[in-house]
């Protein structure tokens, strides 16, 4: 129910997080919440909807989302947009002519950030600080370097997970059921973004994208020539333990992961992994001012 919450709660983080939703929306900036259908998200969509505010929700499939993903959003999320995609995620390895990985995601590019919400919009996200090692720099308002005209709110940036599933249980918030099944994350099976162990566990559960990702690797090499990739089966390997093997040995040495495909003119930069960030400030329209004053 939108705004029926009493607040404040929970100490006071819930209450906090929807009075800030609530102050950003006074300003007018039309806020734009980035959907995955994860856990953080359906949180921070409710996070919205208690706040009883004005906004647009978008969800940018990527062509490998798990099946039960898709289902779920049909099903609990019909107000979400979304934004198709042009291309299949094995089709796209095809013609890069190299799979993505940890360095090199043309896929996030492709499916995620070419979709982000408009300029003149704020894109709200549910990522948290405590996911990873690599976010924990993230802060609640960032602009994006490269373009001043793209900024970010992240409100439950400091938000530990024990907090999003105790809002998820006290409120009953419809969750995707594969976290039932031991799956800690929602997001592309096979991500390269993720350790060897994650992607062979989704392999096994979604074994027909395992045989879907294998046909891509065949196509990928009909008429490419590589050193280290004779066959499908060899690309596979590679794409399972090669890669994150070759991450740990550069972290080991403190070199920055540039892979192999580097030097040949395909790499691709993130430029949403480069986000300016400002802590402290009150909303967007601040970053944007330091932002601008710099
Ligand atoms: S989440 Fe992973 S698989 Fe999905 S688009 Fe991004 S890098 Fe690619």
């Amino acid at each position: 129910m939108r705004g029926q919450v009493e607040l404040p709660v929970y100490g006071d983080y819930v209450g906090q997080v929807i009075k800030e939703i609530q102050r950003n929306a006074r300003k007018g900036l039309h806020l734009c919440v980035r959907f995955s259908g994860g856990k953080d998200s359906v949180v921070l969509k409710w996070l919205f909807d208690q706040a009883g505010i004005e906004y647009t929700a978008r969800f940018s499939p990527t062509t490998v989302d798990p099946p039960e993903a898709l289902d779920f959003i049909r099903k609990y999320h019909k107000d979400v947009l979304w934004d198709m995609p042009r291309i299949g995620m094995f089709s796209l390895i095809i013609k890069k002519g190299f799979p993505p990985t940890r360095m090199c995601r043309y896929c996030c590019r492709e499916f995620k950030e070419r979709n982000t919400c408009s300029k003149n919009a704020v894109t709200c996200t549910g990522v948290r600080q405590k996911e990873s090692l690599k976010r924990i720099n993230r802060r609640k308002y960032e602009i994006c370097r490269l373009d001043a005209n793209v900024s970010f709110f992240n409100p439950i940036i400091d938000w530990t997970e024990e907090q999003v599933w105790t809002v998820i249980d006290d409120n009953h918030i419809p969750y995707c059921c594969t976290y039932d099944e031991g799956f800690t994350r929602l997001g592309c099976i096979g991500c390269p973004l993720t350790s060897s162990k994650q992607i062979i566990k989704e392999f096994r559960r979604w074994p027909k994208f395992e045989n879907a990702y294998y046909l891509a690797f065949k196509h990928m090499l009909e008429g490419r020539q590589f050193d280290k990739w004779k066959t499908a089966a060899d690309v596979m390997e590679w794409y399972i333990y090669g890669a994150e093997t070759r991450y740990k040995q550069l972290d080991a040495k403190g070199i920055e992961g540039q892979i192999d495909f580097s030097n040949n003119g395909m790499y691709e930069d993130d430029s949403f992994g480069h986000p300016t960030c400002y802590q402290d400030l009150r909303d967007v329209a601040d970053a944007k001012r330091v932002l601008l004053n710099e």
